[in-house]
Parts: C-alpha cells; structure tokens; sequence
C-alpha cells in the first residue's frame, strides 16, 4: 500500500468506542497493519479489524494505573518501525486530543522514520450525538472548550477558571470524573451561575452509554451518584440544558 511502507508508523484515531465510528481510513491501516500498540480505551470490536496473526500490544494507560510509561512507549513504536514492521499506534478518539501525539511523532521523526496521523471522533463529539444535543448553540454557546481536569497524584488542579467560566461556552471536560467536586467549586467561585446546566455521559457510543443531566452546584454529587467504571465526560454549559425527548434512553424509555 503506497501510504503504508513497512518501516512507517500510523497514530490512528480509534474513535470513542463504536466501531461503526471510525473512519474507512483508520479500519484500513488497522487491517493492514503488521503490528498495533493499542491503549486502554481502545474497543475489543475495533481490534478484532487487525488481521490474524498480527502482533496486539496493550500499551493502556488509565488514571491511577499506568501500565506503561509515555518513553516506553516511544521506544517500542520506534523499535518496531526500524525493525521494518508496518505500526500502528491506535488511540481512543482523535490521537489529537490528550493522546500525547506529539511525543510519539517526534520519538518517530527523530530516528528518521516516517510518521502520519488518521484523525477520530473524539468523545465529546460521540458524546453530544448520544445525549442528542449540540455542542454550539447559536447565540448561546459561540465556543467550544476541549479542557482536561486531569492532574497528577497529589498535585491541585491548576486551570484558569476565570477564563472557563465564561458563560458563552461549551466546557467539555475530559479525565475529569474525579476532578468533578474541584470543577464545580472553582468555576462557581469564578462567577458561573450554580445552576449552569451540566451533562455527564459515560462509555459514549458504546451499549453501556450512560447520561445524565445536573447542575453546576449538584456535579459532584451526581458525579459520585451515578457514574461508574466507564469514560466520562463532564459537559458544563447552557447548550447542556436537558432538553425533552431527545436523547437516546428517553427514546428508549419511552418505546417501552
Ligand atoms: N483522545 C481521546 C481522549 C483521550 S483522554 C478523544 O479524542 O476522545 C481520555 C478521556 O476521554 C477519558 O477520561 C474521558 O474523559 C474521555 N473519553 C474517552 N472515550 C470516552 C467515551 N466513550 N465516553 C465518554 N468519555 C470518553
């Protein structure tokens, strides 16, 4: 395939989870790949794409438990393009997106090997589809904010919550689940009214999704209350706002 020599390296999105969301590109190289680093988040129905008898290396990184750090990584995609295999480095959602993208293509790029991205849906993306909702809202949310409340152990939060507490805005929060009680104190002390509307969705687009709608002030009990083991998203704005009828467990429940 003449964009897919042996010795180069894809970064792939995986997309948030349904297989029927990647891109025709990404199943492709998934199909014709001689070697595939997959992370945690990646579904078992997109890795069963890979051809049989393909090398699969779980490289999964979940907050807490790191299973392999971001150098080892580096060097086994690196050690694997050299060795003349065709990789790829398959991420959930867009590999732009908190996928630490950019040490992986310079670890590439500097051992001379050929490095490319295949964008993904991201989660926030799957996420608005699921509860039925937009992200942007014509005169009511003008932006969109891809914010991660991540932090390392032991260390606060450190984001300018002036700045996301901008009542024209859309906040998607990723890694944000255990950050929910510190995102909601922050961003109401920065001057977001408490009952800014809030959805969390858990496990988009897979057949375990889950969503909820809350507020501002009720996040980190509702955090806590409903969210399970999944990938969340914790979705802060008035485009947010529960809206009748249109999400997929209303249809459900309303079907039956
Ligand atoms: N590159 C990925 C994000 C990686 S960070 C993307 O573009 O989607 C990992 C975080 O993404 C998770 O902690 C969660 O906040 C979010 N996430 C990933 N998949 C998800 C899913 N199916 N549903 C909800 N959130 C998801």
């Amino acid at each position: 395939m003449t964009d897919f020599p042996d010795g180069m390296v894809w970064l792939v999105g995986a997309g948030p989870g349904d297989p029927e969301l990647l891109t025709r590109k990404a199943e492709r190289l998934i199909r014709s790949a001689s070697v595939v680093f997959y992370d945690a988040l990646v579904g078992a129905d997109v890795l069963d794409l890979a051809a049989p008898g393909v090398r699969m290396v779980h490289v999964g990184k979940r907050s807490g438990r790191h299973s392999k750090d971001q150098g080892t990584i580096d060097k086994l995609i690196v050690a694997a393009a050299l060795a003349g295999e065709r990789v790829v480095r398959l991420k959930g959602g867009d590999p732009s997106i908190f996928g630490r993208a950019t040490e992986e293509l310079d670890a590439c790029r500097d051992a001379g090997i050929i490095a490319r991205v295949c964008p993904g849906v991201t989660a926030a993306s799957a996420a608005a589809a699921g509860l039925g909702q937009s992200l942007t809202l014509r005169g009511l949310a003008r932006k969109l904010v891809l914010v991660t409340a991540h932090a390392r152990a032991g260390e606060e939060l450190n984001l300018d919550w002036q700045a996301l507490a901008d009542p024209d805005a859309t906040l998607a929060i990723y890694m944000g689940k255990a950050a929910a009680t510190a995102v909601s104190r922050n961003l109401i002390l920065a001057g977001m009214p408490p009952e800014t509307p809030v959805a969390l969705v858990e496990s988009a687009s897979l057949s375990n999704e889950r969503h909820f709608h809350t507020r501002l002030d009720l996040l980190p009990l509702a955090a806590k209350a409903a969210l399970g083991d999944g990938p969340a998203l914790l979705m802060v704005g008035k485009a947010m706002a529960e809206r009748a009828g249109n999400s997929h467990a209303m249809q459900h429940a309303m079907k039956v």
